[in-house]
């Protein structure tokens, strides 16, 4: 009999963790490697948010169980800070709260998934989406977007994909990796889409307020209301105010599935960290000045990667509209000799620009997009001309 269950031996490894792992053993042997493979902002969680966890952590109501879906204090505050910021009117009663925004986005698949059910996932897609979808029982169904079409998929691709059993259709802007924002009329056809189709729609707006220049976040449901009987928002407080630690994200959605959520949630990890919820209440009830701080810094940064990528022969790199990430075409370094070595995959290359340059960055692999390579700017501004400097030296 096999040890572990077919569903959990499915899992792929994540194409991640061989350079992160090598990154690490590099810097614990006392090496100076420059990391861009971190997803989390490098800023501290904003002060009010860390004293009204502080406060709750003394207070004896919250050493104890609480509701399984969330505090209803959070709950209401979640809705009114949807509101605030995406236009979307909901009820308390249609707001989850989960461990994260990885765990909201699980507990979407496992609500909506039966066997057999396709999502439609663009590519290049955040790793855990298709292992999620999976897990859930659910079938990926894997639509390639690339820099030509700015990493956005068409209403023609959505079409091609769709088939009698097409359930969900995975959505995400600001996306990770790619940067790519959509429009809010890209939205709106896509929502209209869906809508026409009965398709779900779960909308990752994790990254809502990280956007740059005259891009602009719309939320799908907002923009396309018809959709809100068949839509799950999946957020959370990691990016927006540098918490990623803390664990606290949600999902928003019609109460009977989001009831249904619950009672899942009930079974597997009853409620979140009640301090961390407390956190969450000020974190999303309280000003956006932080959140701008961190934005204008992300501007400056990403301004500075995307000149300094497109700067080096071989690389070429679309301009960074939301997210912390640059996502250039890397395909022009393969094949180069460097030191004796050559790459011929951008796998092959992250591994030797670590070795060679001590700069560790995330293979398109990871995202279902080889060659391409993902570049985090959600660090300091002297470390990431350093990183970026050093692997144009190599290929000089
Ligand atoms: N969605 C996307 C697109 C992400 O990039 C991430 C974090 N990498 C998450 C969701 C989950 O964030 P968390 O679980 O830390 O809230």
């Amino acid at each position: 009999m096999k040890r572990t269950s077919e569903r959990l031996a499915a899992i792929a490894p994540s194409a991640t963790l061989a350079v992160d792992s090598k990154a690490k053993a590099l810097k614990a042997a006392g090496e100076n490697v420059v990391g861009f493979g971190a997803g989390e902002p490098d800023f501290p969680t904003p002060a009010h948010i860390v004293d009204a966890a502080a406060d709750a952590c003394r207070d004896p109501k919250n050493h104890r169980y609480s509701p399984a879906g969330g505090l209803p204090e959070l709950k209401e505050a979640i809705a009114a800070k949807t509101l605030r910021d995406s236009g979307y009117e909901v009820e308390a009663t249609q707001v989850l709260v989960t461990n994260g925004g990885k765990h909201a986005v699980y507990t979407a698949f496992a609500a909506l998934c039966d066997p057999g059910d396709e999502v439609i996932v663009p590519a290049p897609y955040w790793t855990t989406y298709p292992e999620s979808i999976t897990l859930a029982g659910g079938v990926p169904v894997v639509v390639d977007t690339g820099d030509e079409t700015g990493f956005k998929v068409t209403i023609d691709q959505l079409e091609a994909a769709r088939t009698e059993r097409t359930k969900v259709l995975l959505f995400v802007s600001p996306d990770n990796p790619s940067g790519a924002v959509y429009t809010p009329a890209e939205v709106r056809a896509i929502g209209e889409w869906a809508v026409e189709h009965g398709v779900w729609v779960i909308t990752d707006e994790i990254y809502e307020h990280l956007v740059y220049g005259n891009h602009e976040f719309a939320s799908m449901p907002t923009v396309v209301p018809d959709l809100a009987e068949q839509c799950l928002v999946v957020n959370g407080v990691a990016k927006t105010y540098a918490m990623t630690g803390w664990r606290v994200g949600w999902m928003i959605g019609p109460s009977d599935v989001v009831k249904a959520s619950a009672n899942f949630q009930s079974h597997a990890t009853s409620n979140v960290c009640n301090v961390a919820q407390r956190a969450t209440i000020a974190a999303v009830s309280g000003p956006l000045d932080d959140v701008e701080m961190m934005r204008s810094a992300f501007t400056r940064r990403g301004a500075t990667m995307h000149r300094m990528l497109n700067d080096i022969e071989g690389v070429t790199c679309l301009e960074p509209q939301g997210a912390f990430y640059c996502f250039p075409n890397v395909t022009g370094l393969l094949g180069r000799d460097v030191g004796g070595r050559t790459a011929s995959t951008t796998l092959e290359l992250a591994d030797l620009v670590l070795e060679q340059a001590k700069v560790a960055f995330v293979p398109g692999e990871a995202f279902g997009a080889p060659g391409y390579a993902r570049f985090s700017f959600a660090l300091g501004d002297d470390d990431l001309e350093e990183g970026v400097r050093r692997i144009a030296e190599l290929f000089s």
